[in-house]
């Protein structure tokens, strides 16, 4: 058997370090040796540090690992990193100068013109920008590769086989989020509960730039982002897990219902061929009951892996509308993050 790959997780005891956790559990290739958060838990064995919020126990084997500062040199061979955005961005960078491969979820460096905004099934060719980025940075080994945020990553997946095929010219996502998407402890109870508010900080941004970049094509050293218009807006609801985008397309190309349906149930990329641990086997299932996706009943679908797309129909106003729904801890975010490292692996990055 070949050695685990060692993996750090930057902002361990979170609502996304949970699910690094979780998710690492026995996987074939990597194994968690380090663990990273605030000063808060820093010393203290994972075990006292973290209030486990997830279902089931806390994975024996870190509970006794010491939580560290987020500083480089930690004793692993990368890093996943979950931390808030407003410290991510100086911590990532340190570690991809230290010589770590660093893989987050964080928005910091999403945009960045030499950084990929990696969704393995969708733009694995980004990955050609490591070399320039090691190149321009003086990072040696280390380099920085993001997942998208965590309702992008559900609207690309669905706009993605309808881009290859037909292009996309415009579309409009609104999207109906869940609590877990703001972190622990997140929004008060009081402002949620019987409630929808529709506002949430720099989402809409995120979404319409970000989708416009993972959609694009490698041009030299940069991304030379789709030529689409993409419009959304964002509310937070009364779910646990599970976000939700009601998603209005324009395509370039005239193309049937039919047709349509079968783009998207027909789907599957590169992570399916090379048989990735975290991959799911569909990555989009389509359902075609009138009252799905819905959150409690399609969230874990491919093990949270899946984006689940419903309500396909023609739009009196755009083309075609569709609803999709993703898990957004695990496909939006730890899930995300460590299919991405078994894609650089099986790529000879990591
Ligand atoms: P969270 O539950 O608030 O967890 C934050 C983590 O960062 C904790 O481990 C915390 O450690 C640590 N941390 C906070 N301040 C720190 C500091 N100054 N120095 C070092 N560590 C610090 O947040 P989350 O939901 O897991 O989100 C983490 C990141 O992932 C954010 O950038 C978020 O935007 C992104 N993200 C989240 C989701 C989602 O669905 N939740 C999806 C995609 C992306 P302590 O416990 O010691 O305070």
């Amino acid at each position: 058997m070949t050695k685990k790959l060692r993996a750090g997780i930057l902002g361990a005891t979170g609502v996304v370090g949970q699910r690094f956790i979780q998710l690492l559990q026995d996987h074939p290739q990597f194994e968690v040796t380090a663990l990273a958060a605030s000063d808060r838990s820093q010393g203290k064995t994972y075990a006292e540090a973290c209030t486990w919020r997830l279902p089931g126990e806390m994975p024996d084997h870190v509970k006794q690992i010491v939580v560290q500062s987020p500083a480089p040199p930690l004793d692993c061979d990368f890093v996943f990193s979950s931390l808030p955005g407003e410290i991510a961005g100086d911590t990532e960078e340190k570690f991809a100068r230290a010589g770590f491969p660093v893989i987050t979820n964080s928005s910091s460096h999403r945009m960045d013109a030499d950084v990929p905004l990696l969704i393995p099934e969708v733009n694995a060719e980004h990955l050609e920008l490591i070399t320039a980025q090691r190149a321009a940075r003086g990072y040696g080994r280390g380099f920085i590769v993001t997942n998208p945020n965590c309702s992008t990553i559900v609207i690309a997946m669905a706009l993605a086989p309808l881009h290859r095929a037909f292009g996309v010219e415009s579309c409009i996502a609104t999207t109906m989020q869940a609590i877990s998407g703001a972190g622990y402890p997140g929004v008060a109870s009081l402002d949620i509960v019987d409630n929808v508010l529709p506002f949430i900080g720099g989402e809409e941004e995120k979404i319409e730039s970000e989708t416009v970049k993972i959609l694009g094509r490698v041009d030299g050293t940069t991304i030379k982002g789709a030529e689409m218009k993409v419009s959304a807006q964002c509310n937070r609801v009364n779910v646990i897990d599970g976000h939700l985008a009601a998603i209005r397309v324009k395509l370039s190309e005239a193309a049937s219902l039919d047709q349509v349906r079968a783009a998207l149930a027909s789907f599957s990329s590169l992570p399916q061929d090379l048989n990735l641990h975290s991959a799911p086997a569909r990555p989009i299932i389509v359902r075609d009951e009138l009252d799905r996706p819905q959150p409690r009943l399609d969230r874990d679908a491919g093990n949270g892996m899946s984006v689940t797309v419903g309500r396909i129909a023609t739009d009196n106003v755009l083309d075609y509308r569709l609803v999709a729904l993703g898990h957004n801890t695990i496909r939006g975010a730890a899930g995300a993050a460590i299919l991405n490292a078994e894609l650089l692996l099986a790529q000879g990055y990591l």
